[in-house]
């Protein structure tokens, strides 16, 4: 008898942890605990047993009873949640915080453009554009570079068709500029330029700012106050700032600007191929060739143009070491800026 009472309430235990329904659950109930359940009706048994065995029987048939009582209300609770869970349909709650449009920054080569002319329109030159295809004519022959002049073969140029060209720098605009205004003129000249050249400094499109300051006593003296003042206030005042003579086909005495390597503060690094210094920007004194193909008078006037890339300048102010991360259009470097 009390291992019948054993088995049966063992039974009753597991089916009631297993129930899926509360529906079953009290069906289950009716059936063990009601007034006619199973182990309901084993207790009243109990009187007619031999009296030695009443008491260990009593107890466990309580013990049980008890357990039975607690695995029902334990299923009951965890069936009322998974219904609460199932009838739960998402929608919109209008007390949850709103989700926060992701907002957009200028690039960082737009960012360097505005800063290197913010420099330069604060020292009084004005901002001026020109076409990105161009006539030969402006973008080499009135820049002292005829067609057998070897300097054009410093340059790959894009050919849209003969005698028209994708701009290979922003010069140009220089001359475009001279040829529709009397000097003097002090104009900076930001824009894309288009080389056939593709590696880690090197991109087919690029971007440059050119300036030129024409009038009846420009001179290098001006030339070095303009651009050391530049440096100094586009990096640092600190900066070590050194002019190079080099070369360039349309003016004449050229250099070019070194600053003391931003990297390593001059002492040697890989970015400064371990000189000290690097090379950001190209100048000179203007041809007189070139005024003269401007229609400008040499004997009346004089002045400096120079040009920078931008790419480089941006690379240099914030330490990346390959081009191609500005037009890989990837969010984690971009979202730096
Ligand atoms: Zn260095």
């Amino acid at each position: 008898m009390l291992e019948e009472l054993k088995a049966t309430g063992q039974a009753a235990l597991e089916q009631v942890r297993a129930a899926a329904s509360e529906q079953e659950l009290e069906e289950l109930r009716v059936r063990y605990l009601g007034r006619k359940g199973l182990l309901t009706q084993m207790l009243r048994a109990t009187g007619s047993l031999p009296p030695d065995q009443r008491p260990a029987f009593g107890q466990s048939a309580n013990q049980i009873k008890k357990e039975l009582d607690q695995a029902l209300a334990e299923a009951q609770e965890r069936l009322r949640a998974q219904a609460a869970r199932a009838a739960f349909r998402p929608g919109v709650d209008a007390t949850l915080p709103g989700v926060q449009p992701r907002r957009g920054h200028l690039h960082p080569i737009t960012q360097t453009e505005r800063l290197i002319l913010a420099v330069f329109t604060r020292m009084g030159f004005a901002v001026v554009e020109s076409p990105e295809v161009e006539l030969d004519w402006y973008c080499f022959e009135a820049l002292n570079m005829p067609p057998d002049h070897p300097a054009r073969d410093m340059q790959d140029t894009f050919y849209v068709q003969e005698g028209v060209v994708l701009r290979t720098h922003t010069s140009p605009v220089q001359v475009r500029t001279m040829e529709s205004t009397p000097p003097p003129l002090r104009i900076v000249c930001p824009g894309k330029a288009f080389r056939r050249d593709s590696d880690a400094t090197h991109t087919p499109m690029f971007h440059q700012v050119e300036g030129l300051m024409v009038g009846p006593d420009v001179s290098f003296a001006h030339l070095k106050g303009v651009l050391i003042s530049f440096v100094h206030q586009v990096f640092s005042p600190q900066v070590p700032v050194r002019f190079r003579p080099s070369f360039f086909p349309f003016t004449e005495p050229s250099a070019e600007v070194d600053i003391g390597c931003v990297v390593c503060g001059g002492d040697g690094c890989r970015v400064c191929s371990h000189t000290g210094w690097l090379e950001i920007l190209g100048s000179g004194m203007v041809d007189p060739n070139v005024f003269i193909n401007v229609g400008y008078d040499p004997d009346q006037v004089t002045g400096f143009a120079f040009g920078m890339g931008i790419e480089r300048i941006a690379m240099l102010k914030w330490g990346i070491d390959d081009l191609r991360m500005f037009y890989d259009n990837d969010l984690r470097f971009l979202r730096q800026f």
